[in-house]
């Protein structure tokens, strides 16, 4: 089965960014329902996932803080207007990287925000850079998970605070189901696709202190159903970029893989480790 490149993400993302932002304004992520029976817009229910993951960082004000994979830069606009921090976002992606400074140049914000062109799994900051990291859905395009939470966990300083978004799995996938998760991971580029325990180890493995398994499975999964929908609409436009057939494939597998009890979503809050020896004890 073949695994996506990082070349094939970032030519992705340089192609589809623009109709994506169309369908789902700016944010380049899930959205996060508080009930099942609550009807946000899908703007609302977006914000509110950006929420759940920027409420959780612990900074102060003047604190500088990394997107990891930033999309085009709106969670981290919003983070340094709401909570008076200095963001670097960074994302594989050149084309984002310019929706995002054009944006951070047209808002008057109480902090600085750059954005540059990095890839997560070689990141261009010295050690302990950082107050606090954040990386929102950025991680299952990620060839070598452990590595890039292993960067993460280098450029924050011990005590920092970090917190991680992502797709992951709720328990092992059966055997009957395999072939299905495998093809929708491929068809939308989870290069990485595992269980929440086993991303939260590799949380802690990578030199990180966990603090909160948030599994907000239920909360994320009617995303799934507007994103098949939102993809659909938008097919007269990313049709001839994707291609026709696989877009097909993609809303189809969306809808069946979200069907899965295995379906899951994680919100992993943690902090860098206090390391013996640098002066806290
Ligand atoms: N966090 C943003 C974007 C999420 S989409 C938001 O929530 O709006 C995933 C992002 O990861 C994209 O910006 C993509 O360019 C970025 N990305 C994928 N692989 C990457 C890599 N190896 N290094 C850095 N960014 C990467």
């Amino acid at each position: 089965m073949s695994r996506q490149t990082v070349d094939e993400i970032e030519k992705f993302y340089d192609n589809v960014t623009d109709p994506y932002v169309e369908a789902w304004d700016g944010n380049l992520h899930m959205g996060y329902w508080e009930s099942a029976t609550a009807n946000p817009s899908i703007v609302e229910a977006t914000e509110r996932l950006t929420g759940e993951v920027i409420g959780r960082l612990r900074v102060a004000p003047g604190d500088r803080v990394l997107d990891v994979g930033c999309g085009i830069g709106k969670p981290a606009l919003r983070l340094a207007r709401e909570r008076g921090v200095n963001v670097t976002g960074v994302s594989i992606s050149e084309q984002q990287i310019g929706v995002a400074k054009a944006s951070a140049r047209a808002v008057p914000l109480p902090a600085d925000v750059e954005f540059q062109t990095a890839d997560a799994m070689d990141l261009p900051f010295p050690d302990s850079s950082f107050d606090a990291v954040l990386c929102l859905e950025a991680l299952h395009h990620m060839p070598d998970r452990p590595k890039a939470l292993r960067e993460i966990a280098r450029v924050v300083r011990p005590g920092g605070s970090v917190v991680v978004a992502d797709f992951a799995l709720r328990g092992p996938v059966p055997e009957r189901h395999r072939e299905l998760v495998d093809r929708f991971a491929v068809a939308c580029n989870l290069v990485t696709l595992t269980t929440i325990d086993d991303y939260a180890r590799e949380f802690a493995e990578a030199g990180l202190d966990v603090i909160e398994i948030g599994d907000v499975s239920a909360n994320v999964q009617p995303s799934m159903a507007q994103h098949a929908q939102a993809v659909r609409a938008a097919r007269d436009r990313l049709g001839p970029i994707v291609g026709g057939d696989r877009l097909d494939q993609m809303v189809d597998l969306t809808e069946r893989y979200a069907a899965l009890p295995q379906f899951g979503y994680v919100v992993l809050a943690g902090s860098g480790r206090e390391t013996p020896g640098d002066g806290t004890g």
